[in-house]
């Protein structure tokens, strides 16, 4: 595949063998995102939407979680309310990183009470992804 031509593998900087969820209704978005994590050292799960996101969760162990906002049957900010008020801890306190075109300033103020820790934009890049594992998982 051509990104792994232009992005050598190189897990020097970043912790490794963490399963990722990556909870996307769109397949192209959720299969390049997927790549950049085994870029990583680290493992991508992948959901579809909210409803399946959740089902993976309580059977699966996942450490860090990329969430897109818009979604069909359950969407990024149900999904993030869902987690953090129903879920138990640890669970409840995952780190969830919004896949979203919104500014961050704008996003954090709108969504300020939803549960997000982070949120990355477009164009993904192996360097972002890694900067958001490394800031969020101790
Ligand atoms: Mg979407």
């Amino acid at each position: 595949m051509q990104l792994s031509i232009i992005f050598a593998p190189d897990s020097e900087l970043c912790m490794e063998n963490l399963r990722i969820l990556v909870v996307d209704d769109i397949y192209t978005n959720r299969f390049l995102l997927s790549e950049l994590i085994r870029m990583t050292g680290n493992e991508a799960v992948l959901a579809e939407n909210g409803e399946r996101a959740i089902e993976i969760l309580k059977n699966e162990q996942i450490h860090l979680i990329f969430m897109d906002i818009e979604m069909p049957v359950m969407n990024g900010i149900e999904t993030t309310q869902y987690i953090r008020k129903e879920m138990e801890s640890p669970l409840s306190t995952i780190p969830i990183i919004a896949l979203t075109a919104h500014n961050p300033e704008i996003f954090f103020e709108d969504f300020s009470d939803v549960g997000f820790d982070e949120l990355i934009t477009k164009p993904y890049s192996i360097e972002k992804i890694k900067e958001k594992i490394i800031a969020l998982v101790p």
